[in-house]
């Protein structure tokens, strides 16, 4: 372990992200589970960490209060709904606390409530943690400048498991949005998330989105650009929930030694400029 190893606690630590949160904070030499934080009035209030993650008894055990175990972390990590997001965000702005926020489907208005604590909180927020996605992120960005223009009908489409419960993923949006950048568009105007009956024929520069929900998928995302004669897709597919929260453990201790202000993937993994 290094000499700053942030002491980590996870909110919704009893949900499908918070219980591999468990194992991927577990596995870092660099970093230390500090504390979990479940649901208030949860059955799980007391659970050991490690016994409701599958890692074995771990001596740390959950709490639906934050504030009692506000001496005891650096960072929480917060992957739950945009309503708790932003009250942990309060939390932490009154604590003095880092965070790191995976939740999706924050509404404008969530957003921009979000967006209120970039001068009070030190946090990173992005709606896919995977380095993975971050560096396709990347090679979006400069297919769509160098193929955008040209006559390309650019198209996103997703799939997830079945519980998921916004669409599209908030990582099929952030792949839109980085396309729509580069290309001098906006998805308020140019995104189009509906197809159905006479819908007629493609604009030239929507940029078109589906959406797939099914069994245990948990995550692909594809971003096509078609054109008469070829078609080049840009694929990204997680096989495993470890691969996003290893890059929130990442995301934690980088925030950790971080001011004040808001951050996403791309400063963490230095892919910016
Ligand atoms: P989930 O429903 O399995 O887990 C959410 C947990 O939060 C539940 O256990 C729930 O009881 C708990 N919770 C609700 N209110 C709470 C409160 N006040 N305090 C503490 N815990 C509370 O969902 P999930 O699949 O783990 O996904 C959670 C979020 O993370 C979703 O928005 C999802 O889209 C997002 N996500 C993001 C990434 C990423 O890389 N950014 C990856 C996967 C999922």
């Amino acid at each position: 372990m290094s000499s700053y190893a942030p002491r980590i606690a996870i909110v919704g630590v009893a949900g499908r992200m918070g219980r591999t949160l468990v194992n991927a904070v577990q596995q870092d030499p660099d970093a230390r589970l500090a504390g979990g934080i479940v649901a208030p009035g949860s059955s799980l209030v007391g659970a050991d960490l490690g016994e409701l993650a599958g890692a074995g008894r771990l001596g740390v055990n959950a709490t639906d209060d934050p504030a009692a175990i506000a001496d005891a972390f650096d960072v929480l990590i917060d992957f739950t709904t945009p309503r708790v997001t932003l009250a942990n965000l309060a939390f932490c702005a009154e604590y003095g606390k880092a965070i790191v926020i995976g939740t999706t489907g924050l509404s404008d208005a969530e957003l921009a409530e979000l967006d209120g604590y970039r001068d009070r909180v030190p946090m990173v927020f992005a709606p896919n943690m995977s380095v993975g996605v971050n560096l396709t992120l990347k090679l979006l960005e400069t297919a769509a400048r160098a193929l955008g223009d040209e006559g390309y009908d650019i198209e996103v489409s997703e799939a997830h498991h079945r519980h998921k419960v916004d669409a599209p993923s908030g990582t099929a949006l952030k792949m839109g949005e980085v396309v729509a950048k580069a290309l001098d568009r906006d998805l308020k105007g140019d995104g189009v998330f509906e197809r159905v009956g006479q819908c007629g024929p493609r604009g030239d520069k929507e940029i078109g989105f589906a959406t797939v929900r099914a069994g245990d998928i948990v995550g692909e995302h594809t971003v096509m650009f078609a054109t008469e004669g070829e078609r080049i897709e840009i694929t990204h597919k997680a096989s495993s929930r470890m691969t996003f929260a290893k890059g929130a453990v990442r995301a934690a201790r980088w925030v950790a030694s971080h001011d004040r202000g808001r951050y996403d993937m791309q400063d963490v993994l230095g892919l910016k400029g």
